[in-house]
């Protein structure tokens, strides 16, 4: 059991049960983005569905993880970077790197983004960034 995880409860104010550690465990162990299958994998045996559809849906609302969109159906999840998002604000300007070989996405956080003026009237409400590629694991 990780005291990143028990921290990370704490901080976000979140009962600290098993699934939630150890859904934050999986995420803090994965540079990639996750989907629901493969969290539901990982947990096999110790969380049903339901407990971990719930737990992701409380962790988009206190800004822990955010919700990785890719050219596929799948939505997959990540953690979010803490230098950027905040309990009461999550900040996604950052772009997300698809892998065309393994189909791995990756947050890249660092990179800088030049934001995006819209036309008067509009409002952005969420904004994605989206590269598709080969990674460097791939690039071989
Ligand atoms: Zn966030
Ligand atoms: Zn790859
Ligand atoms: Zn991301």
């Amino acid at each position: 059991m990780s005291t990143q995880a028990i921290e990370i409860l704490n901080n976000y104010k979140l009962r600290r049960t098993n699934g939630r550690i150890s859904i934050i465990d999986i995420f803090m162990n994965s540079n990639v983005a996750l989907s629901e299958n493969i969290i539901e994998e990982k947990l096999i045996g110790l969380c049903d569905r339901a407990t971990i559809y719930r737990t992701l849906k409380t962790f988009i609302d206190k800004g822990i993880i955010h919700r990785v969109i890719d050219e596929t159906s799948i939505v997959k999840y990540a953690i979010c970077n803490t230098d950027h998002c905040t309990s009461t604000e999550h900040n996604h300007e950052h772009i997300h790197f698809k892998c065309q070989v393994c189909g791995d996405t990756e947050c890249m956080d660092d990179l800088p983004i030049v934001p995006v003026k819209l036309p008067e009237g509009y409002t952005a409400k969420e904004t994605n960034y989206l590269i598709v590629g080969i990674c460097k694991n791939c690039k071989e």
